[in-house]
């Protein structure tokens, strides 16, 4: 029985592991759940599942939530924010699903890596933002480093041990890997006329056709910044190579992503768009235990299609494969001007069309040496954050 840590619990894949968990008691111990703010839900959690440990990063909702432990009288420890890094690096916790969404989750995930846990990696944008020292860290820490993002995790699990051995540093070609192939559903408006994009509101973008997910992760869905920030994800998790990897759009979301070997074999990860399947399969240690999914239909599916992604209809996704090769800076600079430029789309201050506007200044605006520490790309991210506000506020996209 391994203590679990779940990071973003209250959010879609806290559902989704803690769904997990409930088919496999025996497997683990749901030790200590983390979120932001939503007090009824953490409230409801620690009823189910009795964690030694619980926090919210917001300190209002931290105390609304400690009254209601004591009221029910629950025996769960409410934590300050600031003990959170050091509990995930404790002996009381064996595996953590870093499931933070953003830029918020990079210390909680680095902090796991460097106590030489097991990381469940849904939180792609820590690795879209810290790439190769996030990669090193693991190395050097001996901490195990599971993809749990759906794509991630059906290119690992469409590998051979040698290489699901070797995350982070993978040697694609001497395996036998010609290609990485990364699907991608296209999102909601893969048919949507080009000229109707100014119009789309928040509530149409968030409507993914395939997926449950939560409202950063949709939206992201609908630009493709999504796909781009899986780009760099697979970039860093497989070591590939720019010709090593391509995406291609697959509207059904039932190919989950394909590996193609230099005898012409592919092989891919098939699955209805559940992500209890990725996550039972990281929380399963590479083996198959139950998720709670249903069966995939194939008498129920329509035909399977392929396109190339265009870029006209998706400039995140160029902007996000032009930075994955300009180096750790820039990746940076994309994920943090793209989270702010979705959070004011949500919020109707900026149009659908603008988001990449947003990111393609601030990229532009911002040019820094090589970082070659955490605090140094902290740094980048926090002016990055703070020149997309400020196009945003004086309406300069
Ligand atoms: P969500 O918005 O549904 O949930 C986010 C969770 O993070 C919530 O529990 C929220 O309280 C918590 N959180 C936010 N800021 C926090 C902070 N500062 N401190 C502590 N907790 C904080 O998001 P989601 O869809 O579950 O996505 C989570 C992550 O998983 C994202 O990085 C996303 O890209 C990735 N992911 C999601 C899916 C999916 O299907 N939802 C698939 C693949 C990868
Ligand atoms: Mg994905």
């Amino acid at each position: 029985m391994k203590n679990l840590a779940v990071l973003g619990a209250t959010g879609s894949i806290g559902d989704s592991t803690l769904s997990v968990c409930r088919h496999n008691p025996d497997l683990y111990n749901v030790q200590f759940l983390y979120a932001a703010s939503n007090v009824e839900k953490m409230h409801s959690l620690c009823i189910e599942f009795k964690p030694k440990y619980v926090a919210l990063s917001n300190t209002k909702a931290a105390l609304a939530l400690s009254s209601l432990l004591n009221e029910s009288q629950l025996d769960c420890q409410i934590i300050p924010e600031h003990e959170v890094l050091a509990l995930l690096g404790s002996d009381e916790v064996d595996s953590v699903m870093a499931a933070i969404v953003g830029a918020a989750g990079l210390k909680t995930t680095l902090a796991s890596i460097y106590a030489g846990k097991e990381i469940f990696l849904a939180n792609k944008e820590s690795l879209v933002m810290s790439g190769a020292l996030l990669i090193d860290a693991v190395n050097q820490h001996g901490a195990t480093l599971w993809p749990v993002d759906s794509e991630h995790n059906a290119i690992f699990q469409s590998m051979s041990p040698t290489l699901q051995n070797e995350i982070g540093r993978c040697d694609l070609e001497a395996n036998g890997v010609s290609k990485i192939l990364l699907t991608g559903s296209g999102g909601p408006f893969l048919d949507k006329p080009l000229d109707e994009f100014d119009a789309i509101s928040p509530e149409m973008a968030i409507k993914h056709p395939n997926w449950s997910m939560g409202p950063k992760i949709s939206i992201d869905s609908a630009t493709m910044m999504n796909k781009g920030l899986e780009y760099i994800e697979a970039r860093w998790l497989f070591n590939t190579k720019k010709d090593q990897l391509q995406v291609i759009i697959h509207p059904q979301s039932v190919i989950h992503s394909m590996v193609q070997y230099q005898d012409g074999s592919v092989i891919s990860q098939m699955g209805n768009p559940d992500m209890r399947i990725p996550i039972a399969h990281v929380m399963g240690d590479n083996s198959r235990i139950k998720s709670g999914a249903k069966p995939f239909d194939f008498f129920a599916t329509d035909s399977f299609t392929f396109l190339e992604p265009d870029y006209k209809r998706y400039p995140c996704l160029k902007l996000a494969i032009q930075t994955c090769y300009e180096g750790q800076n820039s990746t940076t600079i994309l994920n943090a001007a793209n989270e702010i430029a979705v959070q004011a789309f949500l919020e109707k201050k900026i149009k659908f069309t603008q988001i990449s506007n947003i990111v393609d200044s601030v990229l532009n605006q911002l040019t820094y040496p090589a970082a070659s520490s955490i605090e140094a790309l902290l740094e980048i991210d926090k002016i990055a954050r703070s020149t997309a506000f400020n196009i945003i506020h004086r309406g300069e996209f």
